[in-house]
């Protein structure tokens, strides 16, 4: 595997360095007057300052103890639009922290998808972890106030980790535009190369940064998402690894839905306040639309956003926020004026296409049905959850779906997809097998652990029949195996 030290970013940086500013960690949005208390109630009358008077966050860097400080104050000053957890500990033993937004903020609710950013997975792109803190702020002050955003938590469940790699970033001492080695996790590995890999097998051996957000993304039904990380300005979509099946010799490593994320890149670079221009950064590569396919940029194995649609049935588009890739704090402000309306505008997305149940005998839910769209089949085929849940992401169009219950009769139903995206619901469309009993859980079609695409290279090598064939027959071996 090529070392990151020789790609270190997504483009390296470029720009000026600078100092970075100190700060107090709150500012009060309201209501000031003076305050009088030991220091040991210190914590408590932020908190209450937050309940009353909506504090905003100030434009500085938050280390660990300032970060989950905040995060602890916020969900203390919105209980029961917030739940804080931390899903796993860096190598260091730092918490890595996610704050769930919604108005069910503690467990998934049928018909509600599950959205979220990851920032920070680079310890020394830092942008986006402040951003975030900042999303955390407008989210929680705007809900109740601003219909939109009302409705956007109503419907939505937003997940968002604001540092995946805390190590890395406690390591970067002061702000610098150019990659530096708080990119790695205290044992040196990069994050964004340590996932499993559909296209080669990844030898790296998996950190338990990287575990603790795969198995994240096992536990919950994720239908979108976003990495945020810096040194470029573009958004880049799936694939970033590719082999001749995916089209990789054009340069492009094309995915079945490769229409959908164009869109979702799109809808990113042209709310952001310049990214849709393209220019780049510098003297560097330019991205029509700002966006680009990850594998057209430059090609990488084990990256976080492949491995997100490949087994984690996310679509995942990697965000690239800032030419410099741990800017001076003075800057922070404008990079939220500049991505606010994106980073909402995006979220958005997780209400396209279609979504539903699939029941059998008495009304049960079936888990693990397939249920895929006519002539865009995944390698590992889409399959339902616990609740026998689907969510496929789609542009508006007709499309056919079939779902199967692997042992019976798939079932085919023409949908004609709207744009659906304001109203904060997809379309809804349920399957029924009322033959099938609920000793269907036995039969589950499961995801080969190793690198499906490689397959497909080995079978184009061997027959050489089309594309479509191919992933057909890799379907067919994945369900009936
Ligand atoms: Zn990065």
């Amino acid at each position: 595997m090529e070392a990151a030290s020789g790609r270190a970013g997504r483009g390296e940086a470029a720009g000026d360095g600078g100092p970075r500013p100190g700060g107090r960690q709150w500012r009060r949005g309201g209501g000031g007057g003076s305050m009088r208390a030991a220091a040991g109630d210190v914590v408590g009358i932020l908190i209450l300052c937050l309940v009353s008077a909506g504090a905003a966050l100030d434009f500085k860097y938050h280390h660990s103890e300032e970060l989950e400080q905040y995060l602890r104050g916020v969900h203390a000053a919105n209980p029961s639009l917030t739940h804080l957890h931390s899903i796993g500990r860096s190598v260091e033993g730092r918490d890595l922290w996610v704050l769930v937004l919604g108005r069910f903020p503690t467990h998934h609710m049928i018909g509600i998808p599950e959205f979220k950013y990851v920032a920070n997975m680079h310890g020394d792109e830092t942008v986006g972890r402040e951003l975030l803190l900042h999303l955390i702020d407008f989210l929680v002050t705007s809900y109740g106030r601003d219909p939109v955003i009302t409705r956007l938590l109503n419907n939505t469940r937003v997940h968002i980790m604001p540092t995946m790699n805390p190590d890395g970033f406690e390591a970067t001492k002061v702000p610098d535009c150019y990659y530096t080695r708080g990119r790695y996790n205290r044992n040196g590995e990069d994050l964004n190369r340590n996932f499993p890999d559909a296209f080669e097998n990844n030898s790296a051996s998996i950190q338990p940064e990287t575990r603790a957000v795969m198995d994240w993304i096992k536990n919950e039904t994720f239908v979108l998402s976003a990495n945020l990380h810096g040194g470029a300005l573009v958004a880049s979509y799936t694939f970033d690894n590719g082999n001749p099946v995916t089209g990789s010799l054009e340069g492009y490593s094309r995915s079945p839905d490769d229409d959908v994320f164009i869109h979702l890149a799109k809808t990113y670079s042209s709310n952001h306040a310049s990214m849709y221009k393209g220019t780049g950064c510098d003297n560097r590569q330019t991205f029509p639309g700002g966006i680009t396919n990850g594998y057209s940029w430059y090609q990488l194995e084990g990256g976080m956003q492949d491995y997100n649609y490949v087994w984690g049935q996310c679509f995942e588009i990697t965000l690239e926020l800032s030419c410099c890739k741990y800017p001076p704090a003075d800057q922070l402000e404008k990079f939220w004026r500049d991505n606010k309306v994106a980073l909402i505008e995006y979220i958005k997305q997780v209400h396209l296409g279609v979504k539903g149940q699939v029941t059998g005998k008495n009304g049960n839910p079936i888990p693990n049905a397939i249920v895929e769209v006519k002539g865009r089949p995944h390698v590992c085929p889409y399959r339902t959850n616990e609740q026998g849940e689907y969510f496929l992401l789609l542009l508006p169009g007709t499309y056919v779906i079939n779902a199967t219950v692997p042992g019976f009769k798939s079932m085919l139903k023409t949908v004609e997809i709207p744009d659906n995206t304001g109203n904060f619901s997809a379309l809804r469309q349920d399957f029924s097998f009322p033959e099938v009993s609920d000793k269907i859980r036995s039969r589950v079609a499961s995801c080969p652990k190793t690198p499906l695409y490689q397959e497909l290279t080995r079978a184009s090598a061997a027959v050489k029949p089309t594309v479509h064939i191919l992933v057909l027959m890799t379907v067919i071996l994945v369900i009936f195996k």
